[in-house]
């Protein structure tokens, strides 16, 4: 098992039921993974409910599994002496550089062995592939539009030898077993990742929550009620991307007889879009694994950055000196969830305003996403940056987006808690005008915005810089994009993640 914690529509279960005489789910607990910089106690603890849960379920349907902690190639030795098998089933996963590296070691170790490893694809992430060649695929076949797969029946597998299942640990054996998160609590305001919630949070979405999503999800107070909040799920894999899309098709029939029927289908649009830009981002990741480092984009790969470690800790706590962006920070220490437009202006404010270099936040905001999910995350990263060469190069001002989106000061006035007695008025001016007992900013949005964007325009105007551009557009970009440095068209859909008003 690795980022797929369900039993409904799991392709290596359902794959393994029906081909296997005996089914042993395995999940090793890596700890190189659990090290890694992105890697944070939110995702800990989303891995250990997932985890526990997808047991639970299993268990009460008579299927036993094994959960163990360590290297992975030393834990499938130990298990192949334990319960020689032929075929190893897994999801394929497009990840950070330690899980690659990893199903390199696995995929060695399996053919040194004479098993067979069959990658299972929940995704329309196409192996190896870039969003070029992705097209030409989901011309014949499109993953997200088949029938999801049933919960499989176990009943006719043999039962297993003694030893070789085990119960899944604890929260307190886990947080033993690595020192990074020792005496780390569970946190109850993170989303619940398990596959009954990821279920209810979908039904509640279709249902109720989903008439208010365009036009509500803009807005950090209204976002965590419209949107759909099945990122974490989807993320986790509590739930598959094609059981959404079924739901979501079954809906919109529905909604044909309601009354709030125009509301209806143009939120259900909306959500559909965003739901196709999943595969499209992570896609990118795919096709070059070494995001993480360097930028899909290599002309801006010697942008200068100050990259001052105080600002990075400044920005990381949210004491910036400006509001907004200080609420978002603190709202994600909390609870691990932002919505899209609060996460494009943290990261625009980061690397135009503070200075600091996507590779910089890469981990320090991976840590703080509950959501996280590497080809999104370094995608957007980038996009937000400027360094994809042929998105729209926009700065967000906060005190904008406070204004038209935070008006009454309701979100503030929660994460920012020395600001609970100010005015909508004193906060918006709060980076021109300071206010006792509130952080002074920390640097001067306009003119270091104004410094950075100059060293972007220039690569982006430079012969290497657009000759480069050209051919990253080709690779990675959506179908509807425009060529590099030509005006975009109205109907440019890579342009709805960059739609905020510049300073
Ligand atoms: C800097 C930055 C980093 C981000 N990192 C992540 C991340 O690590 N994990 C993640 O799931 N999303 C990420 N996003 C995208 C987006 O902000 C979240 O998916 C969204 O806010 C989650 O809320 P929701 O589930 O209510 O989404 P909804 O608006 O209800 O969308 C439904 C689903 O569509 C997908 N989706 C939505 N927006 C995007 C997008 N722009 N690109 C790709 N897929 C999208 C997500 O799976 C989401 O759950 C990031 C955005 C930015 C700007």
């Amino acid at each position: 098992m690795k980022r797929d914690f369900r039993i409904t529509d799991n392709e290596c279960l359902f794959e393994a039921a029906q081909h296997a005489e005996a089914v042993l789910p395995f999940f090793c607990w890596e700890h190189d993974v659990l090290n890694e910089g992105d890697y944070s106690s939110f995702h800990l603890q989303a891995q250990w409910e997932g985890l526990t849960g997808v047991c639970q379920s299993l268990r009460s349907r008579g299927v036993e599994s094994r959960v163990v902690f360590g290297e992975i190639v030393g834990q499938l030795d130990l298990l192949f002496k334990l319960f020689p098998f032929d075929v190893l089933y897994s999801h394929q996963e497009t990840g950070n550089l330690v899980t690659f590296k990893r199903d390199q070691n696995v995929q060695k170790w399996c053919r040194e062995r004479n098993v067979k490893w069959v990658e299972m694809n929940p995704s329309s992430v196409m192996r190896g592939g870039d969003a070029d060649r992705r097209r030409l695929k989901l011309r014949q076949a499109d993953y997200r539009k088949q029938e999801p797969l049933p919960i499989p029946d176990f009943s006719h597998l043999e039962p297993l030898a003694p030893g070789v299942a085990n119960q899944p640990p604890s929260w307190k054996e886990v947080i033993t077993v690595v020192p990074k998160f020792k005496g780390q609590p569970l946190n109850p305001s993170l989303t619940k990742v398990n596959e009954k919630s990821a279920h209810a949070t979908l039904s509640s979405f279709l249902h109720e929550r989903g008439i208010g999503y365009s036009g509500g999800i803009s807005s950090p107070n209204t976002a965590f009620v419209h949107g759909s909040r099945l990122s974490s799920h989807l993320a986790w894999g509590t739930i598959s991307l094609r059981t959404v899309f079924a739901h979501l098709d079954q809906r919109r029939l529905e909604v044909k007889d309601c009354q709030d029927r125009s509301l209806w289908l143009r939120s259900l649009r909306a959500f559909e879009s965003r739901l196709f830009w999943r595969d499209h981002f992570i896609q990118r990741l795919e096709a070059f694994p070494v995001m993480e480092k360097k930028p899909l984009n290599s002309a801006y790969a010697d942008l200068k950055y100050e990259d001052d470690p105080e600002i990075l800790n400044a920005w990381i706590q949210g004491r910036t000196g400006y509001p907004m962006v200080d609420a978002c920070m603190r709202c994600l220490q909390d609870n691990g969830f932002l919505n899209f437009r609060m996460r494009a202006m943290v990261v625009s404010f980061a690397c135009y305003g503070l200075h600091l270099s996507w590779r910089t936040i890469h981990e320090p905001l991976a840590r703080l996403f509950h959501d996280y999910e590497p080809g999104i995350h370094l995608s957007q990263l980038q996009m937000q940056a400027g360094v994809i060469g042929f998105n729209a190069i926009r700065v967000y001002s906060p005190t904008k987006q406070f204004l038209d989106h935070d008006p009454n000061g309701v979100f503030v006035h929660r994460w920012v808690k020395e600001l609970k007695g100010r005015t909508p008025a004193e906060i918006a001016h709060a980076d021109e005008i300071p206010l006792d007992g509130y952080i002074p900013k920390v640097i001067n949005l306009k003119d270091r915005a104004k410094e950075m964007k100059s060293r972007v325009y220039e690569i982006r105007k430079s012969a290497t810089g657009k000759k480069i551009t050209g051919d990253v557009l080709k690779k990675h970009g959506s179908r509807r994009s425009t060529a590099a440095g030509k005006k975009k068209t109205k109907k440019s859909t890579e342009g709805q993640m960059t739609f905020f008003k510049t300073l």
